[in-house]
Order: C-alpha cells, then structure tokens, then sequence
C-alpha cells in the first residue's frame, strides 16, 4: 500500500486566511484581535516557536507582542506580568511558551491567566468546560488534528482510534475530542503493555511521545490513519540511517545541516502501511499555529461580545 499525505500544511493555510477575513471583518468595527506571548530564558526552539508565531499572527492582522524575560526571571515577576496581561482591555489571548526556566512551576503560571484569555485551553477551568462539552478554547494542537480530520472526511464515529502519550498538551485533550466525535478512545503512554499489538489495533492512530521513528511497521494496521505530532532532530549517521534507509540525499542533508527532523512514526514504514498520514515537517506543526491565531480571534470576539 502507498499511503497518501493529509496536507497539514494547505489546511493550515486555508484556516490562516478565514481567520485572517474575520480579523479583518473585526477591523472593519474598530476592533483588533490582540496576541501576547511570554517566553522565558534561551531554549533555542521555544525562540524559533515565539517568532513563528508572532509574525503568523501579524499577517493575520492581529496584534501581536512578544515579552522576553531571562533565564532568572522569577516566578513572582511572570505572575506580575500575567496579571497586568489579564487587565489589560487591548489583550484577547495569553500564551506562556512552555518550557519555562527550572524552578518555576508551569501549573503556578498558567493557572494565573485569565481563563477567558486563556489560549492554549491549558486553565483547569478550560480542561474541565472542554470535558464536560461546553465551549472552551481548546488546546492548539489536538484542535488542529481535528481540523485536519474534519476537512479530509477521515470518519471518525465508530472507529477505534489509539492516543500514544497522555500529556495535558496533546494526548489527553486529543482523546477527549476523539470520544466527542464519537471514536472508541485507547490512550496508551510508556506503561502499556505490548504497546505493538495495542497500536495495531487502531484506525487511526494519533503518535505524541517525542520518540524519533518510534512508531514502526508493527504498530501500524494496514490502512490506518496515522497522525504524527512528534517534532524530534535527530544528528547522527546511524539515526538518519535507520529512518531512511539507502537515502542518500537525507545523509547529504544531514552532512549540510548538522541535524534532520523526524516525527514519532517511522517515515518510510508509514508509507507503506498506512492509507493516508501527515509528515514531518509540513504536516500538524503548521495546524497548530494556525489553531492558536483562530483561537485568538475566537477569544476576542467572546470576551467583547461580538
Ligand atoms: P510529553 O513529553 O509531555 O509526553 C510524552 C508522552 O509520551 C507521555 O505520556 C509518555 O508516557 C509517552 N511516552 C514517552 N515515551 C514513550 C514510549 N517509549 N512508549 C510509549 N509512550 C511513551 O510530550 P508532548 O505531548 O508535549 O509532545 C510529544 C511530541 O509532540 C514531542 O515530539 C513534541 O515536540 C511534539 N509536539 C508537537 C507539536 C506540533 O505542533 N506538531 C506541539 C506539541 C508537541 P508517560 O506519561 O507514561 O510518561
């Protein structure tokens, strides 16, 4: 079988410019959707997300801001800043990049934004609204996935669908929109017991464990529907090798740029076992910016009554 590709990557794209008309339609009455994000300290890919999507955001026609803080920052300064955030009238939507310097407690921080700002959905109130059904902004990246299935009719109803990994930020949001459109939920982590033949199983697998390549042949059923979340750079010749076999142009990228990125599924046994899939990259990262701007403008028209 050679799987065909869910384009991530042109969905995005078409829920950037709808959301784009509804900003600008929001412009038209005076109201411009605002955007802060608040990253702290110097991980390299949290820098790389910030600016992404500061300048998605602004392309969009919303009012971004990114606030920088150092690696020292405390957790009575972030808390500060999070309060002026949540009374500020001009600010719709907060969003603290994770991870945060060590030392801070993310839960502490998080739980401090507004839940009405609260775009990422990761407030216990918006966990609790989303899995008692009511209306919450929900978390960018699992949203984005259901976007993705909802535009390229992946039926959903009925079908066994397997989660792997149960974080707050992907796997359990994930298997809570799953069972509301009526999937027959597995959520399996590191714990599962012969996590191979409990994969197997699925029609649509969702992988989310930060493993490169992890998710090979025997985990996928012959057909099935595979999203890979995972975002992983792997640096070496024998990584590269065992994930993509006899490909000299990857060892040649690999040799220009010092790193290549892999998903949490095996890029070339997905192909072959798979009917349709979303590759790394182009596949759910760019959903996820394009969720956290739609969220945005959903947030603002909320809060303002609109
Ligand atoms: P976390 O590290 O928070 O959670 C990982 C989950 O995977 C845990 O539940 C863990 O199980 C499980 N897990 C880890 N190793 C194994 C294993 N060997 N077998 C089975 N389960 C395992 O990760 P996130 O959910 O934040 O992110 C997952 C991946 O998705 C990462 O690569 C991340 O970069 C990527 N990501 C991509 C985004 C995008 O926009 N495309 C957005 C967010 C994340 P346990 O609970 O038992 O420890």
């Amino acid at each position: 079988m050679t799987a065909t590709i869910l384009d991530g990557a042109k969905v995005a794209a078409d829920i950037r410019s709808e959301t784009a008309e509804a900003a600008a339609a929001l412009a038209s009455r005076g109201v411009v959707p605002g955007l802060s994000v608040i990253v702290a300290g110097d991980d390299p890919a949290s820098q790389v997300y910030v600016r992404n999507k500061e300048k998605s955001a602004r392309e969009a026609g919303i009012k971004a801001e990114t606030l920088r803080f150092p690696a020292t920052v405390t957790e009575a300064m972030l808390l500060a800043e999070i309060g002026r955030l949540n009374a500020d009238a001009e600010v719709d939507a907060i969003l603290v990049q994770l991870p945060l310097p060590g030392g801070i407690q993310s839960s502490r921080i998080l739980e401090a934004i507004d839940p009405a700002k609260d775009v990422d959905g990761f407030h216990p109130v918006n966990v609790g609204r989303l899995v008692q059904g009511k209306r919450a902004p929900v978390p960018c990246t699992p949203a984005g996935i259901m976007e993705l299935l909802r535009r390229e009719d992946v039926p959903l109803r009925g079908v066994r669908a397997l989660v792997l990994g149960r974080s707050d930020i992907v796997g359990k949001p994930m298997a809570t929109l799953l069972t509301k459109a009526d999937a027959t939920v597995t959520v399996a982590h590191s714990k599962t017991r012969d996590l191979p033949a409990v994969c197997r199983e699925a029609d649509l697998l969702v992988a989310a464990i930060g493993r490169p390549a992890f998710v090979t042949a025997d985990f996928i059923r012959p057909g099935a529907v595979v999203i890979d979340v995972g975002i992983n750079r792997i640096a070496t010749a024998a990584e590269v090798a065992r994930c993509f076999p006899g490909d000299e142009a990857k060892a040649a990228a690999l040799a220009a740029k010092g790193s290549l990125l892999v998903g949490d599924v095996h890029p070339v046994d997905v192909k072959e076992r798979a009917s349709r899939y979303t590759p790394v990259p182009g596949g759910v990262g760019p959903l996820t910016i394009a969720l956290l701007l739609a969220n945005t403008v959903d947030l603002c028209r909320a809060r303002r009554g609109l």
